[in-house]
């Protein structure tokens, strides 16, 4: 028996839920691409990204993934040989590290705790010791979406200030933009990227990458500049060039229309919005570790994204949950990925969503803890739902 027919539920940390009105926005036939609306498009995209950046520097729209914009990122500001500082703080600052070490850059990480946020003391100390400033970029990720840390991009920056260390701040906000706070010119990052599958509600499949003066003017004398990536190219006054080629035309619909519906809602609303959610999730899944067979994977609360809640399962294989939430009740979960691969689960609650929404992935997960006699404290739904019960009033 299954209680699974109707609308499936999609809670996993990207590829989020799409909109009605996005999936509509793309329903249509394809368009000229060198006059008329298309164009109007870019030119709105082009104006209102870097409201959502927070930056007066440029930004850029790619037909790619996140990786895409890793990519993008890398090789406009970067040379062969050059060093890199990659800030771990779970899995995805590595990736995109890696991609640099097979472009020819050089790679250190500083080491993190893989259940903590970076730490900035630890990043200044090594930044002082780079006395020859061999150091040219520091990546890090703001939020981790397989450790489900958030990390503080402003201390980061003034860790490096601290220093007068000239290295370019480099953000991956694939995970946190539209979900919580990301002031670019605020907290001196001189380069973040983004896709358009996560709070973006967007289809995967545009990348968008953002840089201020002092990574334009390094970017003249980048090395690993290539023409599909490249900014210059990009900014030439061609409408397909702002695409490197034929624009990816009904994504770019569709992040029209979700930008609307951001810009309606409020950048400020929807941050609120998930921070509420979030810390309705946290409250079950609290609630549900008091049985000690779960755990936050995050150790200090503040540390915790508003995005993704990971929660390890010390006590049980997470892959029977996760498939007892699929089959039984139409609840799709993410899994853990990297070191956390059959240690953890994820709960998204990112993008589109909203109480009911949440609500039901966490009843599922109650549901499923229950039916499959996984020791857990009772009442996490309830916690979620008298958190926001006090939280949103009349
Ligand atoms: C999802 C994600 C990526 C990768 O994006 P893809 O579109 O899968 O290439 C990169 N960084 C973070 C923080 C992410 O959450």
């Amino acid at each position: 028996m299954t209680v699974s027919k109707g609308r499936e539920f999609l809670s996993i940390p990207g590829p989020t839920n799409i909109p009605d009105a996005v999936l509509a926005a793309m329903h249509r036939p394809a368009i000229d691409i060198y006059a008329g609306d298309m164009v109007a498009v870019t030119h709105g995209l082009l104006e209102d990204l870097p409201r959502i950046f927070r930056t007066t520097g440029r930004t850029y729209i790619y037909a790619a993934n996140g990786h895409g914009g890793w990519e993008a990122a890398l090789t406009n500001v970067l040379s062969r040989g050059e060093t890199v500082l990659v800030l771990e703080s779970g899995l995805f600052a590595l990736g995109w590290g890696d991609m640099a070490g097979m472009m020819g850059v050089k790679v250190e990480v500083l080491k993190g705790n893989p259940r903590r946020a970076v730490d900035p003391a630890a990043l200044a100390q090594r930044l002082a010791a780079d006395t020859a400033r061999e150091i040219k970029a520091i990546l890090v990720v703001q939020i981790d979406t397989a450790s489900g840390v958030v990390n503080d991009i402003a201390a980061i920056h003034r860790a490096i200030a601290s220093v007068g260390h000239p290295a370019l701040l480099m953000v991956d906000a694939v995970a946190s933009l539209g979900c919580m706070p990301f002031e670019m010119d605020e907290w001196g990052v001189d380069v973040a990227m983004a896709g358009s599958q996560k709070g973006l509600m967007t289809p995967p499949g545009l990348a968008l990458v953002a840089a201020n003066q002092r990574a334009l003017a390094v970017h003249e004398h980048a090395d690993l500049r290539t023409r599909y990536w490249d900014w210059t190219f990009r900014n030439g006054e061609a409408h397909y060039q702002k695409y490197g080629g034929t624009p990816p035309q009904h994504l770019l619909f569709g992040l029209r229309k979700a930008l609307d519906m951001l810009f309606e809602e409020g950048l400020d609303a929807a941050i609120r919005r998930h921070a509420l959610l979030a810390e309705a999730a946290r409250h079950a899944v609290g609630r549900w570790a008091e049985g000690g067979a779960l755990a936050f994977n995050v150790v200090r609360p503040e540390e915790r994204a508003n995005s993704v809640t990971t929660v390890l399962a010390p006590g049980f294989d997470p892959g029977v949950l996760s498939t007892y939430c699929r089959e039984k009740c139409g609840v799709v979960l993410g899994r853990g990925i990297g070191d956390l691969q059959g240690r953890a689960f994820r709960i998204a609650h990112m993008g589109h969503v909203n109480a009911p929404m949440v609500f039901g992935v966490l009843g599922a997960v109650e549901m499923a803890l229950g039916a499959l006699g996984i020791p857990h404290g009772r009442g996490g739904v309830q916690a979620a739902v008298e958190y926001l019960g006090r939280e949103v009033r009349p």
